[in-house]
């Protein structure tokens, strides 16, 4: 059975059809008859190929096969139309996320399939990490791995996902998984109530995640960052640093692709050339200001580079680069990052034959 994509809108002027791609911002316009419309109109609700050709011959018989076949060729070649059929996530969670993607890529099922079998690390579930995991569960991403002292206090539940005042009290890593289960019963979940103080505190966690991210600002985001770079970098493990938010600005990114891409030690060597040689002195003060949506902004375009970056159809955003964002303007700022030999980390020196 053929139909017109779900992310496919049509628009009519005249003789003139106008197809708009809803999620690439792409549009294609053709001079349109009144048979071709009357096959759209066919298409639009699903119709298998002997039948449209059946009913569209006893409207117009004077409509050649040759005809038909070349406007359909014309219609999937394009990505208007395709051959529908039953998706096993068609009622489920990630449904218009897979229909989403169908158009990007070649098989947007067997993409989530792959997605859904990764497992995420996430180090801190405050105002970022919260909602990056509530996120990336609505992704449909079943394994998590999350690593959190704290428990619940009041001052959180202005910005954090998924925390309430029955949760005052509660350590955050049992909160956000029961929530989570009430998303998805089969998520497997592994839960740690450390604090991280070092690299080798993640010798604790036994599982090897397919990712890591970072979102600890304590004592400080360059610190957390170094020590998940040093550890996570030697095992291959992709990661995202970036916690960021001080005052009115917020920063986006970094990616690291293990081998491909500049890593944190390397980027914090060249990024502004102001702060080149300095490390903070003052630790993260917990009762810095921000507000919801600038918290759960950042964690949203990081939970979408976890996407990105899982799945290999699809490209991340946030490598070689950490945009700063000014909140008030939304004028964004990239600082384009290259490694080179006098920034190589040993890591990355080793890595890259630097
Ligand atoms: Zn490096």
């Amino acid at each position: 059975m053929y139909r017109i994509k779900k992310t496919v809108k049509l628009f009519q002027n005249k003789n003139k059809i106008k197809f708009i791609f809803m999620n690439i911002h792409q549009e294609i316009t053709i001079k349109c008859n009144e048979v071709c419309r009357f096959i759209l109109s066919l298409l639009a609700i699903g119709i298998v190929k002997s039948s449209l050709f059946h009913q569209v011959k006893k409207k117009y018989p004077k409509v050649s096969e040759q005809d038909i076949n070349s406007f359909l060729k014309f219609l999937i070649t394009n990505q208007i139309i395709e051959e529908f059929k039953e998706s096993k996530y068609e009622n489920s969670i990630v449904s218009r996320q897979v229909n989403f993607y169908s158009t990007i890529v070649p098989n947007s099922e067997s993409m989530q399939d792959e997605l859904s079998n990764k497992c995420v690390l996430i180090l801190g579930l405050g105002g970022v990490g919260s909602c990056i995991s509530y996120f990336l569960a609505q992704a449909g991403i079943s394994h998590f791995i999350f690593v959190d002292s704290d428990k619940v206090e009041n001052t959180n539940l202005g910005r954090q996902a998924l925390y309430f005042k029955d949760d005052i009290g509660k350590y955050k890593v049992d909160v956000i998984s029961n929530k989570l289960r009430k998303l998805n019963p089969n998520l497997i979940i592994e839960k740690h109530k450390f604090t991280v103080q070092s690299k080798e505190d993640f010798m604790k966690i036994k599982h090897i995640p397919d990712i890591v991210v970072n979102c600890l600002d304590e004592p400080n985001s360059y610190f957390t960052g170094t020590w998940v770079t040093n550890y996570y970098l030697g095992l291959d493990i992709p990661m995202i640093n970036g916690i960021g938010y001080r005052g009115r600005a917020i920063s986006l990114g970094l990616t690291t692709i293990p081998g491909k891409t500049i890593c944190w030690n390397c980027a914090n060597a060249s990024y502004k050339n102001a702060i080149k040689g300095y490390v903070p002195i003052l630790n993260h003060n917990p009762q810095a200001g921000v507000t919801s949506p600038l918290a759960n902004f950042i964690g949203s375009i990081h939970a979408q580079e976890v996407i990105n970056i899982l799945c290999k159809e699809l490209t991340p955003i946030l490598t070689n680069r950490i945009g700063v964002i000014d909140f008030l303007t939304l004028d964004i700022k990239w600082y384009k990052l290259t490694i080179n030999s006098t920034n190589c980390c040993p890591i990355c020196r080793r890595r890259n034959n630097i």
